[in-house]
């Protein structure tokens, strides 16, 4: 079920994640959806899905992901917080 993708608040409300292609490498990661979506609000970051690949990286060459689609395979790869002191730090960070 995969309808109306265009923000990452919609992959927040179904629990998908993202699976991000980079086109320079051919390497694939599944990323949290709701923890990216998460990470972008609190950078207060456009979570519009066309705007996403701006603020990721491909994790072996650096490069943006070229493609963006959202999955219910489980995350493979882990990125930002990984506790709620780690995010409450991050969010006292970015507010200073
Ligand atoms: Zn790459």
């Amino acid at each position: 079920m995969v309808a109306n993708f265009n923000r990452l608040d919609d992959l927040r409300l179904a629990s998908m994640n993202v699976k991000a292609e980079c086109g320079n490498c051919g390497h694939v990661g599944i990323v949290d959806g709701p923890k990216l979506w998460r990470w972008f609000a609190i950078h207060r970051w456009d979570a519009t899905m066309t705007k996403v690949a701006d603020h990721m990286r491909c994790s072996v060459c650096r490069r943006h992901p070229t493609m963006l689609t959202p999955t219910e395979t489980s995350p493979s790869m882990d990125f930002g917080p990984c506790s709620e002191a780690e995010w409450k730090a991050v969010v006292a960070r970015l507010r200073r």
